[in-house]
């Protein structure tokens, strides 16, 4: 019973004072063969390799790579779905479990869009964190997500099925439902790609928005240039980590051709040609 009542009662894990927002020391990740989310010491595929960060609190980031290079599996470890095989993730201080601060929208691809439920009740979801899983949200809570989807200027969705939705509506949503979680540290992962520039432009004002509130985001990109110019650091992966800086520093012809090997193409001194296959549909 006393465990029964300290899970109801449960409101997230308290934060280290003085720590960075995240974290990462020495992490690999090697999946199994077939098993979906298992990881293995033994396959000697890993799909990140000894990488090591510190991101402080605020900070807005860039993780690119070619497909394949590990940013989902970053995300995945950051939220504590997927354990490392190897290494230490610290949120605030503390393990990647039990946190309440993170928000996490995975690719489009891996939700599942036919779901009947409606836009204010996605955006619910993220409320549950706080008012516990056995009460029934109060008049306050759905006041936060009705100011959480005005901010998004998503309001007049509410009542409508999230399918019914277009790829940038659903990313607000997504967005919406992150703010009504009052969360600290925000991960997107690819949540540019596909939409048109009004669009992509309409997430950047929501996360302009985030600034002042201090909320760390991270988001996983194909947009090479979205990243150098709207981020203030950059993460490149390919598996291990090849560069971290601004974006000048780790956009260079050379760690480009380490990243992208083979998908990038020299024309010039200054000229590169990416010809990295992406991303609709992919499923990693
Ligand atoms: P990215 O998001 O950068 O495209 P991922 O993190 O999805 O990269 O994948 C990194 C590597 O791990 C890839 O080689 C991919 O094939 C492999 N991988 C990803 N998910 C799984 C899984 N569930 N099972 C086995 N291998 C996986
Ligand atoms: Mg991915």
């Amino acid at each position: 019973m006393a465990e029964l009542v300290r899970q109801i009662t449960y409101r997230g894990v308290s934060h280290q004072p003085g720590t960075p927002t995240l974290e990462m020391r020495d992490i690999s990740v090697a999946y199994a063969a077939g098993a979906n989310g298992v990881t293995t010491q033994r396959g000697t595929q890993y799909a990140l390799q000894a990488v090591s960060f510190k991101v402080e609190a605020g900070e807005r980031i860039a993780v690119v790579g070619p497909n394949g290079a590990g940013k989902s599996t970053l995300f995945k470890i950051i939220v504590g779905t997927l354990k490392p095989s190897q290494g230490e993730v610290h949120i605030f201080g503390q393990g990647p479990t039990g946190h309440i601060c993170i928000a996490y929208v995975p690719q489009r691809s891996q939700i599942d869009w036919s779901f009947p439920v409606t836009v204010e009740d996605v955006v619910m979801m993220g409320r549950v964190g706080r008012i516990g899983f056995f009460r029934w949200p109060r008049r306050q809570d759905w006041q936060i997500v009705r100011a959480s989807l005005e901010r998004v200027r998503a309001l007049h969705l509410a009542k409508k099925q999230i399918g019914e939705l277009s790829g940038g509506q659903q990313q607000r949503v997504f967005i919406a439902r992150a703010l009504a979680q009052e969360a600290e540290l925000l991960l997107l992962d690819e949540p540019l790609t596909g939409l048109d520039v009004p669009s992509q432009e309409a997430i950047f004002e929501v996360l302009d928005g985030l600034r002042p509130d201090g909320v760390t985001v991270l988001v996983a990109t194909h947009d090479l240039n979205l990243a150098a110019e709207r981020f203030d650091r950059v993460m490149l992966l390919n598996h291990q980590m090849v560069a971290f800086g601004s974006g000048t520093a780790v956009l260079t012809p050379e760690n480009l051709l380490a990243a992208y090997g083979g998908h990038m193409h020299r024309l010039s001194e200054t000229d590169l040609l990416l010809t990295d296959t992406c991303c609709e549909g992919h499923d990693g």
